[in-house]
């Protein structure tokens, strides 16, 4: 195994650690605002959202309860199909509860409406997206997603819980690859 500095293998930061922290504490700021007065359920999805569930929910300066899920999509290759499987469900019920799903990013959306429809259909008092990342292909779906990080371009990008074969998810920034890496 190659034992090199990880941050190499980014031609370009996209962006940087102090910019994802800044932008979580702004939408940190406004989930307060939305949600003063009522409990609140941040529902992470395993295993990309682990950094933002971690640095949103200490961006909270409020009470907040957190759980996950892991889901697998089924598609070929790459390519989302929307049929999702539930590897581990949540563990909490979350009749009557404000839930917000804590995403790393949206591309085509394809799980997360699975996901959103699956969560409405168990009786909570709401359901709501916060994504740090949105690509463009995420405008047509049907899902409102009411806190966004960032709109970024129709690239592959990695870092901040972001893989490329499950490596690179440990930066703490959110780069491009350098091509060597595929290679
Ligand atoms: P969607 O169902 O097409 O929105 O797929 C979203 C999932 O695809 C994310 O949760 C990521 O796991 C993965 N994904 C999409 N774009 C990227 C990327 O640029 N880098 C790493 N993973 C990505």
């Amino acid at each position: 195994m190659d034992t090199h500095h990880v941050e190499a293998d980014l031609t370009e930061v996209l962006l940087t650690e102090q910019q994802i922290q800044q932008r979580l504490g702004e939408l940190a700021a406004q989930i307060e605002r939305d949600y003063a007065g009522r409990d609140l359920l941040l529902v992470g999805v395993l295993r990309g959202a682990v950094m933002v569930m971690a640095d949103l929910a200490r961006a909270l300066d409020r009470h907040v309860e957190m759980d996950w899920m892991a889901v697998s999509s089924y598609g070929s290759g790459t390519t989302s199909s929307g049929v999702v499987r539930i590897l581990k469900d949540l563990d909490s019920d979350i009749t009557d509860k404000d839930v917000l799903i804590a995403e790393d990013i949206i591309d085509t959306g394809l799980t997360l409406s699975w996901l959103v429809a699956n969560l409405e259909s168990r009786g909570p008092r709401s359901v709501e997206v916060c994504t740090l990342l949105r690509k463009p292909d995420a405008q047509q779906m049907s899902v409102d997603v009411k806190y966004v990080g960032f709109d970024i371009p129709n690239t592959f990008v990695v870092g901040y819980g972001l893989d490329y074969d499950e490596r690179y998810r440990n930066l703490r920034s959110i780069g491009t690859l350098a091509p060597h890496v595929y290679s």
